[in-house]
């Protein structure tokens, strides 16, 4: 692997710089799975903005198991982002899942994202690497450190230094209870490994809301670098990935509660 890359990525976002690294305050991305309508999005931006997060998160692309759940308004929730971004300053995170797509996302998103299904999608990941805006790199469901820490390399071969590493539950045996397997063990061996910037998704880890804070706080006192969460205005009715959301209400207590457990945000 690389060695003497940054161990930080700085993204510029309307409201100032934001770092994301070891020696850096942690840095939460917070907001819908999927971008439904304008006042959702907008709605959701404000509240977590007002609750400390730094980035609103919310696809556009969706990469859905079955081809008839929602797949995300693409195109026009690119504009419903930059709505939510206008109305709160807050950094942009969302989805690519198609090269021919990368222009337009890039052109809204402060942070590009890789979803795990895509991350060995190696066409995607040099033409990420070709581009600026850094990219979040979620760790495929069956992906070993290994080949995620490749994945990383193909982005920064191709020229963009810029990459976050997310963990987002990897594939287990028992699904009954949980839909992932949060592997929160990357966390020492990925710092061990790279100096690259370290995410913890225990929405998409868990797949259940009620099992969020405790994985967000152990995360921390792992030393993640940044969580990433997703909050719905209304859960029960969300398109995509309600039983995991959390409430505008149960994020703020959540960002109170991890302000307690370690590294100062
Ligand atoms: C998401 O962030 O909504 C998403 C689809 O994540 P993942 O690629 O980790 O499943
Ligand atoms: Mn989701």
């Amino acid at each position: 692997f690389r060695h003497g890359e940054p161990s930080e990525v700085v993204v510029s976002t309307p409201n100032g710089f934001v770092p994301f690294g070891e020696h850096h305050p942690l840095v939460t991305i917070a907001g819908p799975c999927s971008v439904e309508n304008e006042e959702m999005i907008v709605y959701t931006a404000q509240r977590v903005k007002a609750a400390g997060a730094k980035f609103l998160r919310g696809g556009a692309y969706k990469p859905r198991t079955s081809p008839y759940a929602f797949q995300g308004h693409g195109e026009s929730a690119l504009n419903l982002l930059i709505a939510a971004r206008d109305a709160t300053g807050l950094g942009i995170i969302t989805e690519v899942m198609d090269t021919a797509d990368l222009e337009k996302v890039a052109a809204v998103a402060d942070i590009v994202q890789v979803g795990a299904r895509n991350m060995q999608n190696f066409p995607l990941l040099k033409k990420v690497g070709a581009q600026d805006k850094p990219v979040f790199l979620k760790r495929g469901m069956s992906a070993t450190i290994e080949e995620w820490l490749m994945a990383a390399e193909y982005i920064m071969a191709a020229g963009n230094p810029n990459v976050i590493l997310c963990e987002r539950g990897i594939r287990g045996f028992d699904r009954q209870y949980a839909r992932n397997t949060l592997d929160l063990s990357v966390i020492p061996v990925l710092r061990s490994l790279t100096h690259l910037p370290i995410a913890i998704d225990p929405s998409h880890g868990t797949g259940k809301a009620e099992y969020v804070p405790s994985m967000a706080m152990a995360a921390i006192a792992a030393g993640t670098d940044s969580l990433m969460i997703e909050v719905h205005p209304n859960p029960a009715k969300a398109l995509s990935d309600g039983p995991q959301s959390l409430t505008p209400e149960r994020f703020d207590s959540l960002m109170q509660e991890l302000a307690v457990v370690g590294k100062a945000m």
